[in-house]
């Protein structure tokens, strides 16, 4: 009996990553034309400077409307993307559209930046900066209206070359900022070579920051970050007490629910008109 038992677990189980193993061939067999059939969408989440309560910028986020299974979260495609290659021609075609919507902005008055998350992968491949350079020649973007966000897990590689296309991104004017700051591959060694502009405190420190531990790592990352002359961004912002820690902290800028969740193009009219007078000057 109890081996009968022990076969039903085993089906079961069996079947239940039969259903993910399914999901993730479809979504891998369906990447290849998302792109071609326009079913992708980039969302727009506004970061707040709380001390000169004024915006800081937009991150463009991805999103996958797909015909049979909804939206799909970039947390699940992206690695496919990363996997299949894919991820050059969609990186490609956000960093497109997302400087096509700076300039729509920048007409409109607006002088912040908009940021696009590179996957670490894109760093192996030969063309990145060429990519980045005809991109913006191609939309005639302000280069410094960009800034592209990295993560730490860039140290899995070859470091010296990581480093040296780095130089030659920022040296088109582009900003660059460290995401998800203090999770991953965290080496804060790595902040002497790698250049960059602005830390993106990750969610995690956001979240029960009352903790004595993490006031005290967060204490830590705002003063280096001052005299490395870096911006500190606090990701996952939500509520008040988030807000009044992080202020306490020294840590001005903040991007959250709590001021806006990633919106469409649309939805973001709203948002601006709504927090217009210290934005732009005209409403959009
Ligand atoms: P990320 O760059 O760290 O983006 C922050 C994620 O946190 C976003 O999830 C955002 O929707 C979510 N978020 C923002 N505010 C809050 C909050 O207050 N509370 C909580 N709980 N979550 C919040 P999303 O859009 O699902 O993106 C997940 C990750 O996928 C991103 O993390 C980024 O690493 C990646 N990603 C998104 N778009 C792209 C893209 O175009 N290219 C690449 N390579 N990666 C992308
Ligand atoms: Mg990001
Ligand atoms: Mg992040
Ligand atoms: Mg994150």
């Amino acid at each position: 009996k109890a081996k009968s038992l022990g076969k039903n677990q085993y089906c079961v189980y069996n079947d239940g990553m039969g259903v993910k193993e399914v999901r993730r061939m479809e979504i891998e067999k369906d990447l290849q034309l998302a792109l071609e059939n326009e079913q992708f969408y980039i969302v727009y989440q506004p970061k707040w400077n709380v001390k000169s309560n004024s915006l800081y910028g937009f991150e463009a986020l991805i999103r996958w409307k797909h015909p049979r299974l909804g939206i799909i979260s970039p947390g699940e495609f992206i690695p496919v993307a990363e996997e299949t290659g894919l991820i050059v021609p969609i990186t490609r075609w956000v960093l497109e559209n997302a400087c096509n919507q700076c300039n729509a902005w920048h007409e409109k008055g607006l002088t912040q930046p908009v940021s696009v998350n590179l996957s670490t992968r894109l760093f192996q491949t030969s063309s990145l900066v060429e990519m980045i350079q005809d991109v913006l020649g191609i939309m005639k973007l302000d280069p410094s209206l960009l800034e592209l966000e990295i993560t730490e897990s860039m140290v899995l590689f070859d470091i010296n070359d990581v480093v040296q296309q780095l130089h030659r991104i920022r040296s088109l004017g582009v900003r660059i900022s460290m995401d998800d700051f203090g999770t991953g591959y965290s080496s804060i060694g790595l902040l002497d070579r790698i250049p960059i502009d602005a830390l993106k405190l990750d969610r995690l420190f956001t979240e029960d920051i009352n903790t004595p531990k993490k006031h005290a790592i967060i204490n830590a990352i705002v003063l280096m970050a001052e005299d490395l002359n870096l911006d500190v961004i606090a990701e996952g912002v939500e509520n008040h007490d988030h807000i009044e820690q992080l202020t306490q902290l020294g840590c001005h800028v903040m991007q959250g629910y709590f001021y806006g969740k990633p919106m469409k193009v649309e939805e973001i009219k709203d948002w601006i008109n709504n927090h217009n007078t210290t934005i732009v000057t005209s409403s959009i």
